[in-house]
């Protein structure tokens, strides 16, 4: 008769021989070896913290369209081979002794993924986005698809209540990038009378369609390629919904809805012809926010009749993060996201490659 005991004993011997370590625990993590190689999944060591140093037990990892970019190679800044993925949440595991005073063990959190260095110009205002030297997990560091990551300082961490950690991990990357646009780019430039295009309404633009209803004045016009988004978006309060694609009366509809009071268009498709249709959709003074990374060329001839302008945020601030925590916190908008294991990593990427996601995808461990 074999007892569970000695099963457990012979399972835990075939592990040694197959990983060369006791015990019947691998920590799994996505990893990318090198650029334009599949995604597979490896066992990693368990981070240790040291100093300020914190490690979270992640629970919930958003999976964001950069992290095709990083396995198709197309990211001169990425530092192969690297654990993907960039927008962590889950619980904290382990504290660095510096920390101890500042963060308990078992907190539910969510991650700023990015450090800055901490002392240049604009880490000491909160824009380590912005910090020339800042390393970001799943880019230069390892990332959280995985079982635990590994934080650099308690400052990253943002406590979370109410949320989940699924729900909260796309607030990081998706969500503080595009709170961080409507903040600094729409909300100064909106109106009452005036419109704001959202081009894309997935994981991001699901976020950015209900936050610009509870923030700005403007009425939003949405345009995406599949169906199924527009009802979404219209579900979430969007006024008027476009199907978009290869129709040459898209630029009329929205010529015709917003006239010249377009203040603002967020492109978070940002290939040739949605940043033309963007900027051409712009009225007077108007503002051309690139958030999506399609790689798109905009030929562009001044001096412009209507001065508009064109920025490319790239994420935001601590401060930035810190609001959008509490406005999730508080439910003033809805996170849709659908959610797979991590051992599915693969097979999200392919559909995320596709756009066959509504909403974002996140994997847990
Ligand atoms: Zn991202
Ligand atoms: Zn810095």
């Amino acid at each position: 008769l074999i007892t569970e005991f000695q099963r457990g004993k012979e399972r835990d011997n075939m592990q040694e021989k197959r990983w060369g370590k006791v015990g019947i625990f691998s920590l799994k993590a996505a990893r990318v070896r090198s650029p334009r190689e599949s995604v597979i999944l490896q066992d990693v060591d368990e981070p240790e913290p040291k100093g300020k140093e914190v490690v979270v037990r992640i629970t919930g990892s958003g999976v964001c369209h950069s992290d095709l970019h990083i396995i198709d190679g197309e990211l001169e800044r990425v530092k192969y081979p690297l654990t993907i993925g960039h927008e962590p949440s889950g619980y904290v595991y382990k504290v660095g002794t510096e920390a101890a005073d500042t963060v308990r063990t078992g907190e539910k959190v969510v991650v700023y993924p990015t450090f800055g260095c901490g002392v240049c110009r604009h880490c000491l205002k909160g824009n380590e986005n912005l910090c020339q030297r800042a390393i970001s997990v799943g880019f230069e560091t390892d990332g959280s698809h995985a079982e635990y990551l590994l934080v650099k300082s308690p400052r990253y961490l943002y406590p979370i209540s109410q949320l989940q950690p699924s729900e909260a991990a796309s607030l990081s990357c998706a969500g503080v990038t595009v709170y961080s646009a409507i903040k600094n780019y729409i909300i100064p430039n909106s109106y009452p009378g005036s419109f704001v295009l959202v081009i894309g309404v997935g994981g991001l633009g699901h976020i950015a369609v209900q936050i610009l209803g509870k923030l700005t004045p403007a009425q939003v016009i949405a345009v995406d390629v599949d169906e199924r988004k527009l009802r979404m978006a219209e579900e979430l309060g969007v006024e008027y919904a476009i199907l978009g694609g290869k129709r040459s009366s898209v630029a009329e509809e929205i010529t015709r809805i917003g006239g010249n009071d377009i203040s603002a268009v967020i492109d978070f498709v940002g290939t040739d012809e949605t940043l033309r249709l963007g900027y051409d959709s712009l009225g007077i003074q108007g503002n051309l926010v690139v958030i999506g990374a399609g790689g798109g060329i905009l030929e562009y001839r001044g001096p412009d009749p209507k001065n508009r302008k064109i920025t490319g945020p790239i994420m935001g601030s601590l401060i930035d993060m810190k609001e959008i925590v509490e406005m999730a916190e508080e439910k003033k908008f809805l996170i849709k996201c659908e959610t797979f294991n991590l051992t599915e990593i693969g097979k999200v990427l392919e559909k995320i490659r596709y756009s066959e996601i509504v909403g974002r995808a996140v994997v847990h461990p």
